[in-house]
């Protein structure tokens, strides 16, 4: 198991502890860390569901925040904090604030629908759990539905009202029906869509488990008694310290009280071999196909975990495969939360994963001109290497079997190397406006810094290889490096600058 993963699955234990307990240093983990999510503009139940923080398309808390509080929010994340689903375990009250976006009753819809704007118009005006979308009608068979089209927007002004007084003073202006970017305008849209899902997708789809026990609510319970048709709809404002169900909370599948190390790592250790959703990488059909589809992961895994690989590109390598690495968002609309993927600036494709590591023109031509690099440090010709999305995502897998045995793991630092390259070109452009008018990915000194990523390892494998094993293994036919009175150095004929 990977250390980094060991290590989540003990601070876990902390963590477990400090969420499920009501003494004075647990209350105060929990508020400073809602305080500092909040600094972050961020959300306590993204963490949930697993929803991208905001600008760079990410789970993660971003790199300007305190880095104790991002080192626990991604534990959290790498453990899946989450609910309970012990339906009968909850009372009335409590199923009914269960966030609306809750992965274990709207599946898929909450990575591929809320996307856009459903949360980010939402939340801000703490529309956020089931009893805040729902309204209760007595006297249907069904008595829990989505609030219809005049029930949400007498809630959403009320909440507006509550929320911002100022509102109040002129309702007209505030309210105005109009088709533009007001915060009424965009909850008015966020909510439709999210009715919309929730009629087509969600309510069909939903565990029947859980519709079994919403159906059991026969009256409402008194501190939600706002949610029964013909009242306003909408329930008190409570801090977010209130929303969250604190008991309910699981680390690793396990309620926070019964954590332990032990099931942590368990989890860890099936969360790893998770297969990342790459539809351009498939095993053939045929028997045995999801063992060979594991199989070619957990190959994947092992040159991910490669020994001498440094942590950067480690880290690289990883958001690359899992498809976190940061993309282009959409910014068309200053001040508005839109953080979907948004067009390439280079080319105007969008923005995917494989279009940023790979089909990219731009960087098709650093794969292709990256390729003479490796065979300098091969010493070989690379004619038949296939610059494909599965050779390119797996590390080169089919390249090296054509390759002598002890001279593959060239190929591993030099793909690593790349990686890492464009990795960190396009995020200092994503962080930095380069360009005259705006963004662009900067690509400009990729090669400078894939020879000298490339030394860097050597230099250090170099200090704690075997001498003789090290000249097989990385030397002999390499153009890059030479070992000069004993030592390692960078070939005259290739200057690193
Ligand atoms: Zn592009």
């Amino acid at each position: 198991m990977h250390p980094k993963k060991m290590a989540d699955a003990l601070n876990g234990q902390a963590i477990a502890r400090m969420l499920s307990s009501d003494s004075e240093l647990g209350t105060a983990f929990k508020l400073q860390f809602l305080r500092t999510i909040e600094e972050q503009e961020g959300f306590f139940f993204r963490l949930i569901s697993n929803a991208h923080w905001g600008p760079g398309g990410s789970a993660r808390m971003p790199l300007s925040s305190p880095p104790f509080w991002r080192r626990i929010y991604d534990t959290m994340l790498e453990l899946d904090l989450s609910y309970s689903t012990c339906w009968d375990e909850y009372s009335d009250e409590e199923i009914l604030k269960l966030p609306f976006d809750f992965p274990a009753i709207v599946g898929d819809c909450a990575k591929q629908d809320f996307g856009r704007r459903v949360r980010s118009s939402l939340y801000p005006l703490q529309i956020c759990r089931l009893c805040d979308i729902l309204i209760f009608r007595p006297t249907h068979a069904a008595k829990l539905q989505f609030r219809n089209n005049a029930e949400g927007v007498k809630m959403i002004q009320s909440k507006m009202v509550r929320l911002f007084p100022e509102v109040a003073a002129d309702r007209e202006y505030h309210f105005r029906p109009s088709q533009d970017n007001s915060v009424y305008a965009r909850a008015r849209k966020g909510l439709g869509d999210l009715r919309r899902c929730w009629d087509k997708k969600i309510w069909p789809t939903a565990p029947e488990d859980f519709k079994k026990r919403l159906s059991k609510i026969l009256t409402l319970p008194e501190s939600m008694i706002q949610m029964q048709e013909g009242l306003d709809g909408d329930l008190p404002i409570v801090p977010v310290f209130e929303m969250i169900m604190w008991d309910k909370l699981t680390l690793a599948g396990q309620l926070c009280k019964n954590y332990a190390v032990r099931k942590g790592r368990a989890f860890m250790t099936k969360a790893y071999v998770l297969q990342p959703t790459w539809e351009e990488i498939q095993v053939e059909e045929g028997d045995g196909r999801e063992r060979r589809q594991e199989q070619l992961w957990r190959r994947a895994w092992t040159t991910v975990n490669w020994k001498y690989r440094p942590a950067t590109h480690h880290e690289a390598y990883w958001k690359f495969i899992h498809k976190r690495s940061w993309r282009a968002e959409n910014r068309n609309n200053p001040g508005a939360m839109d953080f979907t993927i948004g067009l390439c600036y280079n080319c105007g494709e969008r923005d995917t994963v494989s279009h940023s590591y790979i089909l990219c023109p731009d960087v098709r031509y650093i794969w292709e001109r990256a390729t003479i690099f490796l065979q300098r440090l091969l010493g070989r010709p690379t004619t038949s290497i296939q610059l494909s999305v599965q050779e390119i995502v797996l590390a080169f897998p089919e390249f090296r079997q054509t390759l002598p045995k002890e001279v593959r793991q060239r190929v591993v630092l030099w793909h690593s190397a790349v990686i890492y390259a464009i990795t960190s070109l396009r995020e200092s452009s994503l962080r930095t406006p380069t360009g005259n008018d705006g963004n662009r990915f900067d690509f400009e000194g990729w090669g400078d810094r894939v020879l000298r990523e490339m030394y860097d390892v050597l230099w250090e494998i170099h200090e704690v290889e075997d001498v003789k094993k090290f000249a097989t293994e990385w030397l002999d036919g390499n153009s890059y490096v030479e070992i000069a009175s004993g030592k390692l150095v960078f070939s005259n004929r290739f200057s690193r600058e």
